[in-house]
């Protein structure tokens, strides 16, 4: 005998009687009462509609119901920002977070979090401190600079040193370095919305001196150098070397202002790696402001750092900008405590996970890919071929774009009617620590780079789920 859609429909139990089953109760202790009830409420308007649309559907038990509301609460209690494997072979990745902090960087910004800290207290003397105090000292002995300041990003100390040293007139940059970074940030761009005038010098391949000198007039502000750090341009090229740009700033009387974009603030050749420009560099050259990130090479928080003439820094310092700019306690700990690591370039490079991560041989993570090989291969058996290939790392976030690094990695060749590569990287994506590759000549790429040797077995114990995964199906 058929039941009537209507008899099912109030075959649905209430919501005050499913709240008091076990099942549900142990929903409410874990994701409390307001959250439960209003899912099940969903839960039940789903079933109400389900049931008015397909005749005498079954109600489901309040098991089953206990269960789909379980899993709707958890997904719901899940976290937006999640950690996640890079094997994409991309070390300073810009959209995975890029430098990671050092164990002493962790320790210092949990203190500063969770206990009230001398931010802007001056012990000694006990009146008004100033926040950047804490990390100044440490950067003027690494760059040999006359006075730092601090802020939330490279793009903010741009802004911040074009806004207070030339509001209103007119600054020089060539047109070889009208560059873009990552979509948001174009020196056209920044230079407008700080309130200053780009005025473009040269050509795209080539700018010379003369170029420079025959643009300077009385609305001019400043000289600025972009460091083209996230491509090159070669062949007929030229530019002018930072030290005669000064000269010809200085000789008029103007400031000349450099981005670095990365500012490593050691010789990174001193670890095997290319030579990136340092600020060092750049203020012995002559340069009256450098600008650089914190979070690029220098392997620290995110920040912005400027160095340079102490009267510049001051009236940088002095901006009502900064304050919208500045740096929290958090990040300011944490930049303390990896600047301190720079005292010894030994230990920098083994605590620093930045430098770690770029100064792992190909060998190392040859190693680590054929230990990882045989779990892979059985986790992905009947789906993917899985072999161990030559790769090329790359640093990232604009550093060195043309240089690599060689690496190792799993590489994950489709099979004849198995799941397609991107399949295959939706699959990695959904895992509970999502592992990100890279889809390179039909095949998934993970490049073992950034896998520190201790989440090998977290990276193991989770690829079982892959081939029950709903991403292939
Ligand atoms: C990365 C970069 C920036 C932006 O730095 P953020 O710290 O991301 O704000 C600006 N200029 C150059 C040359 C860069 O490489």
């Amino acid at each position: 005998m058929l039941v009537s859609s209507s008899q099912v429909r109030r075959s649905i139990p209430s919501v005050d009687a499913l709240l008091k089953t076990a099942h549900f109760a142990r929903l409410t202790s874990e994701f409390g009462r307001p959250q439960v009830v209003a899912c099940l409420r969903e839960l039940l308007a789903d079933q109400r509609r389900r049931l008015s649309q397909a005749d005498a559907a079954a109600v489901p038990d309040e098991e089953t119901l206990a269960a789909e509301c379980g899993e709707r609460l958890a997904a719901a209690a899940r976290p937006s920002l999640r950690p996640v494997f890079n094997l994409t072979g991309t070390v300073l990745h810009t959209n995975l977070g890029r430098a990671l902090y050092p164990q002493e960087a962790i320790d210092a910004a949990t203190q500063a979090m969770a206990r009230p800290v001398n931010l802007e207290y001056d012990l000694d003397g006990a009146g008004r401190g100033e926040r950047d105090a804490h990390v100044e000292a440490r950067l003027l002995k690494l760059t040999g600079a006359q006075a730092a300041v601090v802020v939330n990003n490279n793009a903010a100390a741009v802004y911040l040193a074009l806004n207070t040293v030339a509001a209103g007139r007119e600054v020089l940059v060539s047109r070889g370095e009208l560059v873009e970074i990552g979509g948001s940030f174009r020196i056209p761009d920044i230079m407008a919305s700080s309130g200053c005038q780009l005025r473009e010098v040269g050509t795209t391949n080539r700018t010379h001196a003369r170029d420079y000198e025959s643009s300077i007039n009385e609305r001019t502000a400043a000289i600025m150098k972009v460091h083209t750090s996230n491509y090159e341009v070669r062949g007929f090229t030229a530019a002018v070397p930072a030290a005669q740009l000064a000269a010809v700033a200085h000789a008029k009387g103007l400031p000349m202002i450099e981005d670095l974009g990365c500012g490593m603030l050691v010789d990174l050749e001193g670890f095997g790696l290319p030579h990136e420009p340092t600020p060092s560099e750049s203020l012995a050259a002559g340069v009256d402001l450098v600008s650089f990130s914190g979070d690029k090479l220098l392997g620290g928080p995110q920040c912005g750092i400027v160095v340079g003439r102490k009267d510049l820094i001051e009236r940088l310092r002095r901006n009502p900008m900064k304050r919208a700019l500045r740096l929290d306690k958090v990040r300011l700990a944490a930049l303390e405590a990896v600047l301190t690591l720079y005292d010894d370039p030994e230990k920098l490079r083994i605590q620093l996970p930045t430098l770690r991560l770029l100064t792992r041989t190909a060998t190392d993570v040859q190693a680590q890919a054929q230990r990882l090989l045989a779990a892979t291969q059985q986790a992905l058996d009947g789906l993917a071929k899985v072999d161990v290939a030559a790769c090329a790392s790359q640093i990232g976030s604009g550093a060195l774009p043309v240089e690599t690094l060689p690496s190792a990695a799993l590489r994950l060749s489709p099979q004849a009617g198995g799941p397609s590569e991107e399949a295959l990287a939706a699959a990695f994506r959904a895992l509970p620590v999502p592992v990100i590759g890279r889809i390179h000549e039909q095949a998934l790429w993970f490049d073992l780079r950034c896998l520190e040797p201790s989440q090998e077995a977290e990276f193991t114990a989770q690829l079982s789920q892959v081939a029950c995964s709903r991403a292939l199906g």
